[in-house]
Order: C-alpha cells, then structure tokens, then sequence
C-alpha cells in the first residue's frame, strides 16, 4: 500500500523558491572579480534565476544539456546553479585550476552546449575555445562593457545582457526527481578526471543532511562564506543549505587571499565559513601577524584533507573558532562524516575531547560506512583496526557519467571510497591514508596522515608530506619532505628527533629533505603521485 502524501518531487528549484518567499529580504553579498562588492537579496535572487531560465530555453537549452561554468563564488555561479537546474538542464561546474588539457578534456566530454566564464578566465577560454567544439555560445559574467573590444569566441555575449532581454515572469516546472542537476569531475590525481552526476533529489538530500546541527548545522542566524569554491564540489552544498535555511550568505569571488577573506567576514559579520585546511593555515598566520581577532566568525568546517589537530587547538584557543572536522569526497556529493562530540563524550578531558574532535567524524544520516580487510569482511568498531573504507547512500555516486569504471562499487552495492579509516566505537571514523599512500614497512602499515599532522605541529615547519620510499630490508620506509616557515630553520636532526616519544619507533621517518614547496592537486591537496617521482630513486640508509 502507498502513502497518502504529496508526490512532490524534490526538486532544487524549491529551494531558492522558498528563500524568495520567507528570507526574502536575506542578502547574497558578493565580490566580483571584475572588481566592487554586489549585494542583493534572495527574492531578487530567485527572479534573476527565472531570467536566466527564460534566456537558456531561448538559446535552445533543453533538458539533460550541460552548461558550464568557469566561475568564481558570485551571485551570477550562483543564479546558474538554479536557472540551469530549474529547467531541467546540468549545471557543469569546471575547476579552472586543472591543467588546461585536462580541462579540454571534460568540457568535451561533458560536452558543454554553453559555457559562462568569469572575466578572470578570458585569456583562459579564449586558447579553450578552438579545441572544445560543442561549446555553441561562450558567456561573460559581467556586464556589456567588460566585453573585449575584438575576440573570436563564438557567439560570445555578456551574462547581463542575456538577462535584461529576459522579464524573470517564469515558473519552475516540475519533473521527477531523478533529473541530473550538477556535474562535477574529480580531479584526477591519478587518471583522467571522472564526472560525478547528481540529481535533483540527491542534492536536495544532501543540502538537508548538511544543515543539521551535529553535521555542518546552518540556521537563519547563519552569515555563511563558503570558501571552498562553487567549482569545487559544489562548494560543498553551502550554495544550497543556505537558501535553504534562510542564512545570509558571503561569497568572496576571485579574493581567496587571507586579507580579503578577513575583510570580508569582518565586514559581512561572517559566522560560518568552510574550506581546506591551507586556506585557514595561511589565514593563521595572518592573523597572528597582525594580533588580530574575529569579531563575529564562530565555526568553520575544514575538510578535503586531513585537518591538522594543531591547527584546531590554535584556532580554539587564540582565535575562539571552533573547527568542525569533516571528511567526504566528489563522490559522496561531499558530506560523509562530519565531527561533533556525543553527549557521553562530554565528561571527557579536554585533551581527550580535541582528540576525538581530530578525527574525520562520525556518518551523518543518508551515507552508511563500514571498514573491511582485505576479504572484504566487515572489521570491528573499535578505533584500531583499519581497513578500505566503503560508503553507500543517496548522495553516493552509483556510477560515473560516460566512463564505465568496473569494481568501483563491491557486489552489494557500496562504494569503495579508496581511503583507508579506522571506526571507533562511537562511531568515530579516522583517515589513516589513502589506499595509494599508505607506506608499508615490514608488513605493516605507517599512517603518512598522522606523522604529517605531528610534523605541522612543530613550530618551524609550514606544511609537510610523508611519503615511502623503496628500503631492501623493509621494503617501504617512511620520507619526511618538508617546507619551512619564512625565516625559520631546524635542522635534520631536530626535525626526525621531534618524533621520538610521539609515535611508535617503527613510525619515525628515515630522512627528512627540505624543499621550497609541495606539489598540489587543482583542489590544494598534496599531489603524492608528483613527489613520488620527484623522488624515485630515493634511497635512505
Ligand atoms: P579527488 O578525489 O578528485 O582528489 P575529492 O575532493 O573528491 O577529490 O577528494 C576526496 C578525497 O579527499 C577523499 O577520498 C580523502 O582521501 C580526502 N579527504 C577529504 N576530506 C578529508 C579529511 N577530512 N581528512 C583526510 N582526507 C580527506
């Protein structure tokens, strides 16, 4: 027997419906990269999103096309994620930061129908555009008068005067739920980029399972800045839990640097923000440069990569922010597991508690997760024993867009996330590595997260990476690479020292080198298959 409720499908159309109906008033604030800050309101929000709507179905836009984005965090990447998804169309958010021929690559594998770009990327589209032939029509996100004066992009036009030809007088229609609304391609650390294909239901799921309160919990007193950009996995729903909640929301266009971040939240009354953690390692440093404060910045969400436990206490303790831990993927829309203490936890030690909270956090409703050993039997709960880490859910990719990826889910349908965890027995899960960085000395494994994150902690070093290196005896042992902070120095010695005592004596690194920088994937992770070779042959005694 079927329920006697409305069949509404879900749809995102709704969401930015209903911020225009009752947050109204609410502000998008934006800085453009063309230069200025934008401001404007949810209701303005959702009548431009219809513009957009009625000039895509004009440009021939039908349902399941791509369209996509090079785009900064903007009121105008955010009126695509509506007006392109409204329609029944794909939002295709591109990485600008890829390499360009990776980025040829997805835009004609994807193959976009339109293309909107911020000023920012001109010179960029303009060596893309002869080599991506379905892109029918290259868009500017600006006004007319930012058009260059000549360009050979075809049918190039300016975002603003698609919109004024547009009278915003359009309504939603509804389709099942099941409709593609966004493309994202992962950043292909490994092979070619894979597109990961959400739908409308499974982006709606997600943007409510993030707003929780023991996940990233977003609420109408919210000033959101996602800095984590609209590119990067959606900036990880923010664009969606906000209207959602009716949060104010701060998006800081091209302006990724610590002091205009810090401009902004400061202007904007910001008090909720998320990004990487080099984004808030950098924002450290300008804050303690300056002996400066936060007058309304609250919590913040780290993720896409381990977040250092230094970097928590140090935003705790001097800048009174809470970091909230999180750890997901592309493929898991992202939200997998977010960490926020359980009510038996707080009679804990502080010392006990920053430990817990170190950890990636515990599942949030909609992504289950288990850990198996190599037999792909289930292993305990019990913090200690680790093994591959699977997830399934509704936000959870079930396969990617045109690339049949055999193996990529086990025979029960779980996705197999390529990370390696921990679970404890409150439900905890820990990064220890990914499958392919894992440094196996002696038939045993070495964590290269967790001697990365003590390696931080130490005061001269500005980022460092672990990665294993051959060894005839124990056939991988660990390398320490390191970069110093500006004007700091530690020698070798002190630096492998710095370990002793604090992780068992098989863990401690062989050797340590000192470089000027890492390598880095398009999304600020550490590109551990580039250090592997720039060190191949490496040999320590
Ligand atoms: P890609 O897989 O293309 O590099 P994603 O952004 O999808 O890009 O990265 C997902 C991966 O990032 C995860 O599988 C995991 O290895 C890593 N990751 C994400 N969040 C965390 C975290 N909090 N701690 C450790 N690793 C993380």
């Amino acid at each position: 027997m079927l329920g006697l409720m409305m069949a509404e499908p879900l749809r995102v159309a709704t969401i930015i419906e209903h911020a225009a109906k009752w947050h109204s008033a609410t502000e998008i604030v934006s800085r453009l990269p063309e230069g200025g800050i934008h401001r404007y309101t949810y209701a303005d929000a959702n009548r431009r999103s219809r513009q957009l709507a009625q000039a895509l179905l004009k440009l021939g836009i039908e349902n399941g096309d791509r369209v996509g984005t090079l785009a900064w965090n903007t009121h105008r990447h955010f009126e695509l994620y509506f007006g392109v998804a409204g329609i029944g169309a794909v939002c295709h958010t591109i990485n600008p930061r890829l390499f360009p021929e990776q980025l040829v690559y997805i835009i004609n594998h994807a193959e976009d129908r339109l293309l909107f770009f911020d000023l920012t990327f001109l010179p960029l589209v303009e060596r893309l555009a002869p080599v991506c032939p379905t892109v029918e029509k290259w868009v500017l996100l600006a006004r007319p008068e930012h058009l260059p004066a000549q360009s050979a992009l075809p049918g190039l036009c300016s975002y603003e005067e698609l919109l004024a030809a547009e009278t915003g007088d359009y309504a939603w229609p509804s389709f099942d739920e099941n409709t593609a609304c966004s493309l994202c391609y992962t950043s292909g650390t490994t092979d070619q980029p894979k597109g990961v294909l959400y739908s409308h239901r499974s982006t709606l799921l997600h943007a409510l399972g993030i707003s929780l309160p023991d996940s990233l919990g977003c609420s109408a007193l919210d000033v959101i800045m996602p800095v984590v950009p609209m590119f990067h996995v959606n900036a990880w729903g923010l664009p969606y839990a906000a209207p959602l909640t009716g949060a104010k929301l701060v998006l800081p266009g091209a302006g990724m640097d610590s002091a205009s971040l810090y401009e902004l939240m400061e202007t904007e009354g910001v008090t909720f923000s998320a990004g990487v953690p080099t984004i808030w390692l950098a924002l450290l440093q300008f804050m303690r440069d300056g002996q400066r404060q936060f007058r309304t910045l609250r919590r913040t969400v780290v993720g896409g990569s381990s977040c250092p436990p230094a970097l928590m206490r140090a935003f705790e303790d001097e800048l009174h922010v809470t970091i909230t831990h999180a750890w997901g993927m592309t493929e898991t829309s992202p939200l997998g597991t977010a960490g926020r203490l359980k009510a038996n936890q707080l009679s804990l030690s502080p010392e006990e508690k920053a430990d817990v909270l170190a950890k990636q956090g515990r599942a949030v409703f909609g992504v289950d997760m288990k850990i198996v050993g190599d037999d792909g039997q289930e292993l305990p709960h019990d913090g200690v024993a680790f093994g591959d880490l699977l997830v399934r859910g509704p936000w959870v990719v079930r396969e990617y867009f045109r690339t049949p990826t055999p193996g990529e889910l086990t025979a029960d349908g779980w996705f197999r996330t390529g990370d390696v965890a921990t679970i404890d027995a409150d439900g905890f899960m820990q990064i220890t590595d990914r499958s392919k960085d894992v440094i196996k000395s002696g038939g045993e494994w070495i964590s290269s997260i967790d001697l990365e994150n003590l390696a931080v902690s130490h005061p001269a070093v500005a980022e460092a990476a672990v990665i294993g290196v051959p060894s005839a005896r124990w056939s991988e042992r660990p390398l320490l690479v390191v970069v110093r902070r500006p004007g700091m120095d530690v020698s070798r010695e002190e630096m492998l020292g710095f370990f002793r005592g604090k992780v068992a004596k098989f863990w401690e690194p062989d050797a340590v080198e000192f470089v000027d920088a890492l390598p880095h994937t398009a999304t600020g992770k550490l590109l551990k298959t580039q250090l592997r070779k720039d060190f191949a042959g490496y040999s320590v005694a």
